[in-house]
C-alpha cells in the first residue's frame, strides 16, 4: 500500500487512543532505542510488536542463521530466508523495513559475549532478552546493572514461560533471584525440550508491553515480580519481588566479572543442534570471496554476501565474516576446533 492510501498520522491512531500511551507516550516512543538480543522465536516477536508499536530505533544482535526447524515459532522469517541462510539479524531487519519503514533498525551479526556487550547496549534505553541461554543473560544483567539499562528477562521451554523486569538499583537483578543457573529454564533443556510457540507469544506479549511501559514512563504499571506461566497445564503464577539482596555479588558489590574476562572460550557446544560454535581467538574481518576460493579447492562451498557454507565429508561449516564458524555434525570441541584450524586457521 502506498503512503497517500494510509497516512503516516494514521498509524498510530489506536495506540494513541490508549489512555497509557496517548500522543506524549508515541512521541517518546519515537526517540526510544531498544536493544533486541537474540532473534530467534522470543526476538522476532519482541522486534515485531516494538516495530509495530513505532519505537524509533531497534537494535538488533544475532550470531546464526535462518534454517527451516525455526519456522515453527520464529515468526519473522520465511521459507525463502532458509533457504538462502541468510543471518536472522539481517533477515529480521529486511522484514522490520518492510512492517514500518519509519523507524531505524541496526543489525549486528555477532555472537554477544564480554568484549562487545557494553558497546551494544550503550545508549539503549532498555534491553530485551531474546537469548535462549543463562550465560548469555547473566551478561546482560552484568553490563545493564553496571551501566544502569532497564532490561527485561524471558524465557520459553516447553509449554513454560518466564519473564521478569530489571530495573538496576531498585528491582532485584537476575543474580539476586538466580544466583546460579536454574534447572527449570536452563540451556540444556532448551532444544532437548522442545518448544510451542503460544508459549513465546506470551511470554513475549509480558516483556514487550513492559518495554513499552519503561520507554513511555509508565513504571508504575510495571508489574513488579516474576512471573511464570504454562499455556499446556495452565499455570499463571506471580511471585512479588522484593527489593535488591543485600549480598549480591552483582548489583551489591558490583562485581562484573563476566565482563572482565580476559578470554572467553573459544568454542562452545550449541545445544541440541549438533553443532559447535567456534570463534577466532581476537577479532578479525573475513574477505569471504577470498575464502571461497580458497575453500572451493577443498569442497562444495556456497554462500551469499554475509556468510560462506562450505561442506566437508560429514561435516558442514557455516563461515561468518567475522571469522565464527558454526561446524555441524558434531558435538565434540575438538573436532571442530581442528576443523577449524585446517580450513580457517587461527
Ligand atoms: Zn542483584
Amino acid at each position: 500500500m502506498t503512503p497517500e492510501f494510509q497516512p503516516a498520522n494514521d498509524r498510530y491512531s489506536r495506540q494513541i487512543l490508549f489512555a497509557g500511551i496517548g500522543s506524549e507516550g508515541q512521541a517518546r516512543l519515537a526517540t526510544a532505542r531498544a536493544l533486541i538480543v537474540g532473534c530467534g522465536a522470543l526476538g522476532s516477536a519482541q522486534a515485531e510488536a516494538l516495530a509495530r508499536a513505532g519505537v524509533g530505533t531497534l537494535r538488533l544482535v544475532d550470531r546464526d542463521f535462518v534454517e527451516f526447524s525455526n519456522l515453527q515459532r520464529q515468526t519473522m522469517f520465511t521459507e525463502a530466508d532458509a533457504a538462502e541462510r541468510l543471518p536472522k539479524a539481517i533477515a529480521c531487519r529486511d522484514h522490520l523495513t518492510e512492517i514500518n519503514s519509519a523507524i531505524a533498525v541496526e543489525p549486528h551479526i555477532a555472537d554477544v559475549n564480554h568484549s562487545n556487550i557494553e558497546g551494544l547496549i550503550e545508549e539503549c534505553d532498555v534491553v530485551i532478552d531474546g537469548t535462549d541461554n543463562f550465560a548469555t543473560r547473566y551478561l546482560i544483567n552484568d553490563a545493564a546493572v553496571k551501566h544502569g539499562v532497564n532490561w527485561i528477562y524471558g524465557a520459553a521451554v516447553g509449554s513454560y514461560g518466564v519473564s521478569m523486569t530489571i530495573r538496576p538499583g531498585q528491582t532485584p537483578c537476575l543474580r539476586c533471584i538466580f544466583p546460579e543457573t536454574p534447572a527449570a529454564a536452563s540451556a540444556p533443556t532448551c532444544d532437548t525440550a522442545g518448544v510451542i510457540m503460544p508459549i513465546i507469544n506470551v511470554v513475549a506479549a509480558v516483556q514487550t508491553a513492559e518495554a513499552l511501559k519503561l520507554l513511555t514512563g509508565a513504571t508504575d504499571d510495571l508489574h513488579n515480580s516474576l512471573m511464570q506461566f504454562d499455556v499446556w497445564k495452565n499455570e499463571w503464577r506471580r511471585i512479588a519481588l522484593r527489593k535488591p539482596a543485600d549480598d549480591c555479588p552483582t548489583c551489591a558489590m558490583r562485581n562484573f566479572e563476566l565482563l572482565d574476562a580476559e578470554a572467553q572460550e573459544f568454542a562452545a557446544v550449541l545445544c541440541g543442534r549438533q553443532a559447535v560454535q567456534v570463534s577466532p581467538a581476537k577479532p578479525v574481518t573475513v574477505n569471504l570471496a577470498d575464502l571461497r576460493q580458497r575453500l572451493s579447492a577443498a569442497g562444495d562451498v556456497k554462500g551469499n554476501e554475509y556468510l560462506l557454507r562450505f561442506r566437508t565429508g560429514e561435516f558442514e561449516m557455516t563461515i561468518f565474516q567475522d571469522a565464527r564458524s558454526i561446524i555441524r555434525g558434531t558435538e565434540d570441541i575438538s573436532t571442530a576446533r581442528s576443523l577449524y584450524a585446517k580450513f580457517i586457521g587461527n
